[in-house]
């Protein structure tokens, strides 16, 4: 599993960074984004996808690894 983030949408709410501060940064103008390559350890699947479901702005998506 990865998480994307799209920079256009995000707000910076900071719920991602709230809930799943393994997964997601703040960088300097409060924007998320994602830590590395946004891949996700099975032991973080449950933080990924309640980041997606807490983001007001829809700016995270999973995608699952091929
Ligand atoms: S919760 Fe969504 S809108 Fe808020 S900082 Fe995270 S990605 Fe951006």
């Amino acid at each position: 599993m990865r998480v994307e983030l799209n920079p256009d949408l995000c707000q910076g709410h900071n719920r991602c960074y709230a809930l799943a501060p393994e997964l997601f940064d703040v960088d300097d103008y409060g924007t998320a984004v994602v830590i590395g390559e946004g891949s996700v350890a099975a032991d973080l699947e449950g933080k990924a996808r309640l980041a997606v479901d807490n983001c007001p702005e829809y700016a995270i998506t999973i995608t699952q690894d091929t």
